[in-house]
């Protein structure tokens, strides 16, 4: 087994990587000794009924950056979202505050942190102002939901200025929101001086892994893209024919390639509308030498449900009234044997429903080539997508390089798409 995090490659050629960071103020560099550090993290954990964290993975991954400030004598003026409190309103109109309090938070971080933290009923105001004031060094102070505020998902300038006012330095650790121009993760930063911002440790993991699998000189490159629509990936698989030499096309979006050259896709999902872009994409392929591996063979369902008929079908005759759930046999000893040739991969998107139990053997085949791979050599990043739940699902999160907590920022950033939340660190923001 190897899992190796980008900190600990160090024979793999990396011209070009440290570009992005290296004008950067490294939290490493930081002197926070007696400073508030105002630090946006990712809380947005899921709940059961009662209100308990029913899954840590997002507080652990901020925890090195929060214990990295405290224990530089640092005390941590602490900012995250929580669900979508504006759009889960209250009959009457309100926020549903007792929904979507970060309390459920506050009660549980010391426990894992090992320190005081306090609580903030409001992100802004006098009474706020008064605990940032009384906050320690070694302590914790966590604010309110910032999406109780409208100005936080609007960028607002007169909600991030009073946020800013409550920290010496900011600190954005926030990856999983990285793609979202709002006033905690974005805005806030053009109220601190370069020298007093940067990434937490998460982020600058998150970045530096993406930027080597995107940059990375460690060839053959192979990009696996499933999942549903081609529509969802349609930026992706631009982005990735320049920059790889193999592209891996299964999941539902397979079906759409299938049909616009040819085949019989039965009921299989098929977007109508992008079967010329389908094409295009497969001739800009060649053009760029880029080899395209789809599915030769797919298991078939007469239904969408995990109890439904089944069969074996290839991809050009898939009977009417059936439709492709996974692939096949044949195009899993296919892909396999493409990714244990590859030194970089990159991996987004399921093979199939990997929900439905009887439709999850391709997903997981793949998530065992991709660790298989790894074992070789191979550097490997799994993110964007629900990849990353296939790869956890199966306890292999250990075996593949790097696996990314940020969903739709992760996409957007294998997209070659400028991340608000990254753009702001770097002083890109206007
Ligand atoms: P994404 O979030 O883009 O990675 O898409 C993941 C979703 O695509 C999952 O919920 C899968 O169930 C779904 N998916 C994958 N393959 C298929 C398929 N052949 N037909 C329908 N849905 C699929």
């Amino acid at each position: 087994m190897r899992r190796e995090t980008f900190s600990q490659i160090s024979n793999l050629k990396i011209s070009n990587l440290f570009f992005l960071l290296a004008i950067n103020m490294n939290i490493k560099d930081i002197n926070f000794k007696g400073k508030k550090a105002l630090v946006r993290v990712d809380f947005n954990v899921p709940l059961d009924a009662d209100f308990n964290i029913t899954d840590d993975t997002r507080i652990q991954a901020a925890l090195p950056t929060l214990r990295h400030i405290l224990d530089n004598g640092g005390s941590a003026i602490v900012m995250s979202h929580l669900g979508r409190p504006q759009k889960k309103l209250n009959e009457d109109g309100s926020i549903n505050t007792r929904k979507f309090t970060l309390r459920h938070v506050a009660g549980y971080l010391p426990n894992v942190l090992n320190c005081i933290v306090k609580f903030a009923d409001d992100a802004i105001g006098e009474e706020t102002e008064k605990y940032v004031a009384e906050l320690k060094p070694g302590e914790v102070l966590l604010l309110e939901n910032t999406r109780f505020y409208k100005g936080e998902k609007k960028g607002n300038s007169e909600f991030a200025k009073q946020l800013a006012k409550f920290g010496d330095i900011y600190i954005n650790d926030a990856f999983g929101t990285a793609h979202r121009a709002h006033a905690s993760t974005t805005t806030v930063a053009n109220y601190f001086a370069p020298e007093n911002r940067a990434f937490g440790l998460l982020m600058e993991n998150e970045i530096k892994n993406a930027t080597y699998a995107l940059n990375s000189e460690e060839r053959p490159i192979t990009a696996i893209t499933g999942g549903a629509k081609v529509s969802d990936k349609l930026l992706l698989l631009e982005s990735l024919l320049d920059r790889v030499d193999n592209l891996i096309i299964g999941g539902g979006m397979a079906y759409t390639f299938a049909k616009a050259q040819g085949g019989s896709i039965g009921n299989s999902l098929c977007e109508e509308d992008k079967l010329d872009l389908a094409l295009n994409l497969l001739k800009t392929a060649k053009e760029k030498n880029v080899n395209i591996y789809l599915p030769t063979d797919n298991k078939i369902a007469d239904g969408f449900s995990n109890d439904a008929n089944n069969q074996f079908a290839s991809t050009s005759n898939i009977p009417d009234g059936w439709m492709g759930l996974d692939i096949g046999p044949e195009s899993i000893d296919t892909f396999r044997e493409v990714l244990l040739n590859s030194k970089t991969i990159l991996w987004n998107g399921p093979m199939g429903v990997f929900e439905f139990e009887n439709f999850a053997s391709g997903t997981k085949a793949i998530a065992n080539a991709v660790a298989d791979a790894t074992a070789k050599g191979a550097f490997s990043l799994v993110g964007g997508g629900d990849s990353v739940a296939a790869v956890k699902q199966m306890g292999l999160g250990d075996k593949v390089s790097f696996v990314s907590t940020g969903g739709g920022a992760m996409l957007e950033f294998l997209e070659g798409k400028e991340l608000p939340g990254i753009a702001a660190i770097q002083g890109n923001v206007a």
